[in-house]
C-alpha cells in the first residue's frame, strides 16, 4: 500500500504560501536585529523561535527521531486541530473516532464544521472492527482518532495495527498517557506508515501543563505540512524555556520516578476504592487516571465537591461513572476518606 500524503491534504494547503517570518530569513543567535520591528527595550522584547529547535533537538535525543520527523503546538490540542486544517474540507470531508473518547476531536471537528462519525467502542472499551469495516474505503473520511489509553476510560486499545494497514486516510493516535502505560509507543512506527501521527504532550507525565506543548511525531513530509499551516509564533519563548529547563534540569529519572509513584498511588487507590460498597466496578486502566462505576454519579460527585475533593463527573458520556485522576499519597487518602463518609 502506497499513500501519496499530497493527495490527502486539502488543495488550499497544498498551494499555500506560508507566512515567512524574520526568523526565517536570519537563524543566527548574534546580531543587531534590526528586522522584526522588535523593541529595543525590555526582557521579552524578542518573537520566539518559530522552529522550536531547542526542543526539537533534545526530543530527537531522547526517543532516537529525526527533528524533521517532530512538530511541536501549543498543547496537543492545537496539533489536532491543524489536522482538520490540512486534511479536511469543511462541509465535504468526515473524521472518525470511537466514544466514549476525549472531546477535543468533536470540539475540533465542529470549529472547522467537518462531520465526526462517532463509533461506539464495545463493553470492554475496544474498537468494534466489524462496525468500521465498511467506513475504510469512504473517500471522504479523512482521519481517524484514536486515544490509547483512552481518555476517560483507561484502556489501551488493541487492533490498532489493522486499521493502519487497512486505512489509506490520516491514522492519528492520541498518546497522551502512553508514559504510564506498559504498551510501546507508536512513535517508533512513523517510518512504517507515512500516514501516522502519533500525539504526545508535555501536559501529563512530564507534569508541565501549564506550558502548553504539544507533541506530534510523524513522516517528514506531514510535518511539513503542520509546519505549513501553524500561526509562526504558537510557542511562546516563556513556554519553550520552561520545557527546556525541565528536560535539562529534572534529570530523566525524576520523571520516571514520579511516573513510577503516581503508577504505584494507582495500585492503592485501586485496592483501597475495591473495598467500599459505594463503587460498583473500576475499570482497568493504563493511565494516571481510573474511571468507576457507582450506582449515582451526581450525587457522589456532589457529595465529594462539598468536601473539596474534586473528581470528573463523566456521568453524562459513561453512565453513572466518575473519573478519578491519581494525585500525590496526601490527596489520594483525602480522596478516600472523603469517600468513605458517603452514606448510600
Ligand atoms: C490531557 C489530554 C491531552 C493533552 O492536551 P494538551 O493540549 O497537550 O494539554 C491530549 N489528549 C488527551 C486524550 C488528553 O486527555
Amino acid at each position: 500500500m502506497t499513500i501519496d500524503i499530497k493527495n490527502l491534504v486539502r488543495n488550499n494547503i497544498l498551494n499555500l504560501k506560508p507566512y515567512s517570518s524574520a526568523r526565517d530569513d536570519f537563524k543566527g543567535e548574534n546580531g543587531i536585529f534590526l528586522d522584526a520591528n522588535e523593541n529595543p527595550f525590555g526582557k521579552l522584547n524578542r518573537y520566539p523561535d518559530p522552529s522550536h529547535r531547542k526542543i526539537k533537538e533534545k526530543l530527537s535525543e531522547l526517543n532516537q527521531i529525526s527533528t524533521e520527523n517532530i512538530f511541536l503546538g501549543n498543547g496537543s490540542d492545537e496539533v489536532i486541530d491543524l489536522a482538520f486544517r490540512i486534511f479536511c474540507e469543511p462541509k465535504k470531508n468526515k473524521v472518525l473516532t470511537f466514544s466514549p473518547t476525549y472531546g477535543m476531536y468533536e470540539v475540533s471537528a465542529n470549529v472547522n464544521d467537518v462531520e465526526l462519525i462517532n463509533l461506539d467502542l464495545n463493553e470492554d472499551f475496544q474498537i468494534d472492527l466489524e462496525a468500521l469495516k465498511p467506513y475504510l474505503n469512504d473517500e471522504n473520511l479523512k482521519i481517524i482518532f484514536i486515544c490509547s489509553p483512552n481518555n476517560p476510560t483507561g484502556n489501551s486499545i488493541q487492533n490498532i495495527k489493522y486499521i493502519l494497514e487497512h486505512f489509506n486516510g490520516i491514522v492519528f493516535i492520541d498518546e497522551a498517557y502512553i508514559d504510564f502505560s506498559p504498551e510501546e509507543s507508536f512513535r517508533n512506527q512513523i517510518e512504517n506508515y507515512p500516514n501516522l501521527i502519533v500525539s504526545q504532550t508535555f501536559s501529563k507525565a512530564w507534569g508541565m501543563a501549564s506550558v502548553r506543548v504539544g507533541i506530534a511525531y510523524a513522516s517528514k513530509e506531514i510535518i511539513k505540512f503542520y509546519n505549513k499551516v501553524k500561526p509562526p509564533y504558537n510557542i511562546s519563548q516563556l513556554n519553550q524555556d520552561a520545557v527546556l529547563n525541565t528536560i535539562d534540569n529534572t534529570k530523566i529519572n525524576q520523571v520516571s520516578e514520579n511516573i513510577n509513584i503516581i503508577l504505584k498511588e494507582k495500585k492503592n487507590l485501586i485496592e483501597n476504592l475495591g473495598k467500599l460498597d459505594l463503587i460498583k466496578k473500576i475499570y482497568p486502566s493504563d493511565a494516571n487516571f481510573i474511571l468507576v462505576k457507582v450506582d449515582n454519579a451526581d450525587s457522589v460527585y456532589q457529595e465529594l465537591v462539598n468536601q473539596n475533593v474534586i473528581i470528573r463527573n463523566r456521568n453524562s458520556v459513561v453512565k453513572n461513572c466518575l473519573r478519578i485522576t491519581v494525585g500525590s499519597p496526601e490527596e489520594n487518602q483525602k480522596l478516600i476518606q472523603a469517600i468513605q463518609t458517603i452514606k448510600i
